[in-house]
């Protein structure tokens, strides 16, 4: 039952945890679509009229990408903001 433990390298990186090598620099791209940002709502979209998430930007400011017509809308002034608040319905926290 001796056995050599010499081939044992591959069978412990298949085993062993990786140590992650995570470098997460800069994701900060000019992505606007970014996994980090925070969904506020829900609402329709205003070219094809489907139901799209309402993001967050970096800035605070409401955004839409819809999935189905690709129109990007962003809020960047009071009215608009306004009318999207009335309009969508807000998602509960996570
Ligand atoms: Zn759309």
């Amino acid at each position: 039952m001796a056995k050599k433990k010499r081939k044992r390298s591959w069978l412990q990186s298949l085993i062993a945890p990786e140590p992650e090598a995570s470098s997460d620099k800069d994701k900060q791209e000019e992505v606007i679509l970014q996994p980090a940002l925070r969904q506020i709502g829900i609402t329709d979209c205003p070219i094809c009229k489907r139901e799209v998430a309402v993001f967050l930007t970096k800035n605070s400011r409401p955004f839409i990408n819809c999935s189905f017509c690709s129109a990007r809308i962003f809020y960047n002034g009071r009215e608009s903001m306004r009318r999207l608040k009335r309009k969508m319905r807000p998602v509960e926290d996570e």
